[in-house]
């Protein structure tokens, strides 16, 4: 980065005044004066100082007052949810105290309540944080040429200065070049917009619009940022991707093995549990307040296993500690798969293993082998409709038969692609590329 992209814009606005919104702000916030002539007011308003006496700890004992108590929780893409009584004094948030009214689940399990963690119980301090960015930041080097070019393209359409920037090689290197190092400088909202709509637009005329590609925030945090996002997208014929793309915390194998997104079972549900693996998670840090269903289920004769490369919180709970080297546990994973494959389905075959992996998991689905030059087969694409060869079904020829994966059917004896369960289809089959001819395999 060079010291022009620190710098500010030569043509930005003059800098406003001291003040966090506007004048008309600033004005309000100073009239207090006119009220509070027994307190000592800072030259900026922003402080209020009181000496001596009962006056001077007013501080104190008004840190609890407040004039209403409303329900909420923490959306900070956590998905604790945790129901909170938020406390409000002059429409401020003063204090928060977790809420004790959640429903009993029975006699014969803990109860939900009391839910929350310190993060949570210190939410407020962010929402009033100095820190917290609450307006638009642009890359210095962009902005600036943003507004250089506007300045000089006819009629000043935001979409030619917006183009004059990306189709310039030199132009678009110098802003792409300094992501990541800062420089980042504050503009108004107009400004911001009226640039992500002249790359919009930009775009959509340049190369159509299923080049505009976007996400929006996950549903289950707010569901009318997520809606506006994607039916934005849709309107303008863009690609929505996942809010996961962003997140980027998708437990990949939920989907690949079971076929639903993160369809888990919820924390109660550990108190079922007579063996619990608490992996990826440190469970009393990272998911403070259901972690009680895991300490409480330890009473009952649960066993506890933490698998964690430190001395986490989640190992001071555990029957057994399993630290595996940092990086060594995909293969752990890995290494324990291959052991229950071969101890239940490989040398061995078990009713239950057979029934859960047929109902919940892809195992029945066929998959493509494909021959290496040592004439080894290794497993390729799931088979789909289309590609079964001389034991193409009448489901070929039908929509998205790319899409439809098969199965073999033991009943009929014939390949089917379900549409619901897939516990009628055989196991160990697969589908040998090129040879048109069905064989058993057997996972090694
Ligand atoms: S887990 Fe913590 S941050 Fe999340 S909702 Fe509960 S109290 Fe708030």
């Amino acid at each position: 980065m060079t010291i022009q992209d620190r710098q500010a814009p030569k043509d930005r606005p003059a800098k406003p005044a001291a003040g966090i919104d506007s004048p008309l702000f600033d004005a309000l916030i100073g009239a207090r004066k006119m009220f509070s002539r027994s307190e000592k007011i800072s030259d900026d308003n922003r402080e209020t100082h009181k000496v001596g006496g009962r006056g001077g700890d007013s501080f104190y004992r008004e840190r609890w007052s407040h004039d209403k108590v409303v329900r909420s929780t923490h959306g900070v893409n956590c998905t604790g949810s945790c129901s909170w009584k938020v406390y409000v004094k002059d429409g401020v948030i003063t204090w928060e105290s977790q809420e004790t009214d959640y429903p009993s689940v029975g006699p014969d399990k803990p109860e939900y309540e009391p839910r929350g963690c310190p993060r949570g119980a210190s939410f407020s301090w962010y929402t009033y944080s100095p820190t917290r960015v609450r307006y638009p930041y642009v890359r210095s080097a962009l902005l600036q040429m943003y507004r250089e070019e506007k300045a000089k393209a006819p009629g000043h359409d935001p979409v030619e200065a917006w183009k004059a920037i990306v189709s310039d090689p030199e132009k678009a290197r110098r802003y792409k070049s300094v992501r990541g190092k800062g420089g980042l400088v504050r503009a108004s909202w107009d400004e911001t917009v009226e640039m992500i709509s002249a790359a919009y637009v930009h775009t959509v005329k340049e190369y159509g619009p299923d080049r505009a590609t976007g996400f929006s925030p996950i549903p289950a945090m707010s569901q009318v940022s997520f809606s506006s996002g994607a039916r934005f997208h849709q309107l303008i014929g863009g690609s929505m991707l996942s809010f996961y793309d962003w997140y980027a915390d998708l437990p990949p194998a939920s989907p690949q093995v079971f076929g639903d997104q993160t369809d888990v079972p919820e924390s109660g549900d550990w108190w079922d549990a007579a063996y619990l693996i608490m992996w990826g998670s440190n469970v009393p840090l990272t998911r403070t307040p259901d972690a009680h269903w895991m300490v409480e289920a330890r009473y009952r004769g649960q066993k506890v296993i933490s698998i964690a490369p430190d001395y986490a919180e989640s190992v001071k709970f555990a029957d057994e500690w399993l630290a595996p080297h940092p990086g060594t546990d995909a293969a752990l994973a890995m290494a324990m798969g291959h052991t229950i494959l071969r101890e239940f389905y490989v040398d061995r075959q078990t009713a239950y293993f057979d029934a859960y992996s047929k109902q919940y998991t892809d195992l029945p689905f066929l998959v493509q082998l494909e021959q290496r030059e040592d004439g080894t087969l290794v497993p390729g694409k799931f088979l789909v409709a289309s590609e079964a060869g001389e034991q193409r079904t009448a489901e070929a020829a039908t929509e998205h038969a790319d899409f439809k994966p098969m199965m073999f059917d033991a009943a009929t004896g014939a390949p089917w692609s379900p549409t619901g369960p897939s516990a009628t289809a055989s196991r160990r089959t697969a589908w040998a590329a090129g040879t048109s001819s069905w064989e058993t395999s057997t996972p090694r």
